[in-house]
């Protein structure tokens, strides 16, 4: 793979002639249209303080790869959290309810705003920044695309009616990303709650929590009669302190994209969340394929800041153009830089949409192989419970001292969007049993270049991944 000096100054957000001077010192006299290798390029990438992120083997991805910041310059900051769990379990409710006062420290002036993310400030002056997107697609397609920006997720699981299936899978959701949870039984204020045959049912699920001897912290609330929410906070702000959450403020500012826009008065407004740095009124910068430079930053409340430092969410005006959610913002040194970097990221932008290639299962193997993985993840969905059940035991046992098999989620039904964005975060193709994916979900495989396969017989399947295996990975298996 050779990419060209230009290009890659462009991904690193450098000066062409400047690269072209450190080949050179290296003993290569080329011009920035001319072409590098790739070892050429990751020992470029290195000289100037990147990291090397290959995404894929023909793509160098840098755009959030700049140098770590050293230990002394790093600042506690406020834990991200997300909340997930079955629709009509209380995601909404519960967030509201932590939003208001009974926690909050009663913060003066502004208006409730939806922007995508909020923070409060605790009575003991410390801070929560919660997402304001309950859902395990905006996870899950956020860390597919490299943005984990989630350091905590809260499980919520009403009392009343148990375990369900988008329970289930914020589970998987959650375990693939390997993000501590916090259980919240909800809606114990009813008379049929039951929350001990949750903690029973979660025990399933291998979430064992505190009350069940493990180590996963629960506790029981009310998002309507706001009981157990400072117990919540509690347990959040604990697990906190165990992360050891830290940013650099006093940099140039990174972030992620959670919400984007194009509003009516303001044009395209995105929420940030700022990662490290930060952000400030009048800095220039990239955003996914967009630029711009910051007209303006607005804060949940509704009120206009002149900065927003790291876990503190706001949102940015002065965009060229409406980035997508899980985009990097990087702030850069003028607008000819920002516009450069933006216009080379639309057009691969373009070439990957014209391009459209989903991997396929024996690109998987092979991919596996190089990175000598142990792991090989699968999502599997079938017609029945009895289907779901024989082949996660039959892949099972093929697994190889080499490489084990790991289903990261398995359920009965149709291949949905949320199992393609589980699957594309973790480089699983996806197993359909008599099932097959629905219209979006196959949109999103094509775009993640998740693999999916069907299957109407359970020994063509389990034939084809130990042929797989047997092929690439050596006679043993
Ligand atoms: P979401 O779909 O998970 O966001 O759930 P919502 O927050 O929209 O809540 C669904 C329904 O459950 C609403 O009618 C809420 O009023 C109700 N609800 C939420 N929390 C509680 C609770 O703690 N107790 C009771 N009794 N009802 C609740």
């Amino acid at each position: 793979e050779t990419i060209t000096v230009q290009e890659l100054a462009n991904r690193m957000a450098e000066k062409g002639a400047d690269l072209v001077k450190a080949l050179f010192k290296m003993g290569m006299a080329v011009t920035v249209n001319q072409t590098i290798d790739q070892d050429t390029a990751e020992l470029l990438i290195t000289e100037f303080g990147h990291n090397v992120k290959r995404v894929s083997e023909s793509d160098i991805d840098l755009s959030l790869d700049t140098a770590e910041d050293s230990p002394e310059a790093l600042e506690p900051r406020a834990p991200v959290v997300t909340i997930m769990g079955h629709v009509d379990h209380g995601k909404t409710s519960l967030l509201d309810a932590l939003r208001g006062t009974g926690v909050a420290s009663g913060e003066a002036g502004g208006i409730t705003q939806h922007i995508g993310a909020y923070q409060v400030t605790l009575k003991d002056k410390s801070k929560i920044t919660f997402l304001d997107t309950p859902g395990h697609e905006a996870f899950s397609e956020m860390r597919a695309r490299g943005a984990d920006v989630t350091d905590i997720v809260i499980l919520v699981v009403a009392a009343d009616d148990g375990l369900m299936p988008q329970t289930i899978e914020a589970i998987n959701h959650t375990k693939a990303a390997n993000v501590p949870m916090i259980v919240a039984i909800n809606k114990v204020d009813k008379e049929d709650a039951n929350p001990q045959r949750v903690r029973e049912r979660l025990l399933e699920h291998e979430v064992i929590v505190e009350e069940m001897s493990g180590d996963v912290q629960d506790v029981e609330v009310s998002a309507l009669k706001k009981t157990g929410l400072d117990e919540l906070v509690e347990k959040i702000q604990l697990q906190a302190e165990l992360l050891e959450l830290k940013a650099n403020p006093n940099r140039d500012a990174e972030g992620i994209v959670i919400e984007a826009k194009l509003d009516k008065g303001r044009g395209p407004v995105a929420t940030v969340l700022v990662n490290r740095g930060t952000l400030r009124v009048g800095d220039v910068f990239v955003v996914g394929a967009e630029s711009g430079k910051v007209r303006a930053l607005i804060d949940d409340k509704g009120r206009q800041v002149k900065e927003a430092g790291p876990s503190v969410p706001v949102e940015v005006l002065g965009l060229s153009g409406v980035p997508s959610a899980g985009d990097p913002l990087q702030v850069v040194e003028n607008e000819a830089r920002a516009r450069e970097v933006a216009e080379y990221r639309q057009s691969v932008l373009l070439q990957k949409r014209t391009a459209q290639a989903p991997a396929s299962l024996e690109s998987m193997f092979s991919a596996l192989k190089d990175k000598q993985a142990i792991e090989y993840p699968l999502v599997v969905k079938a017609d029945t419970q009895g289907s779901v059940e024989a082949i996660v035991s039959s892949i099972n046992k093929i697994s190889t001292d080499d490489i084990k098999a790991r289903v990261l989620h398995s359920g009965v039904g149709g291949i949905t969007e949320s199992d393609v964005t589980l699957a594309g975060a973790s480089g699983a193709p996806i197993i359909g049993f008599n099932v097959r994916a629905n219209a979006k979900a196959r949109e999103i495989a094509v775009r993640q270049g998740v693999a999916l396969k069907y299957y109407d017989i359970i020994y063509d399947l389990i034939d084809e991944i130990r042929a797989g295996m047997a092929g690439e990975l050596g006679p043993e298996a």
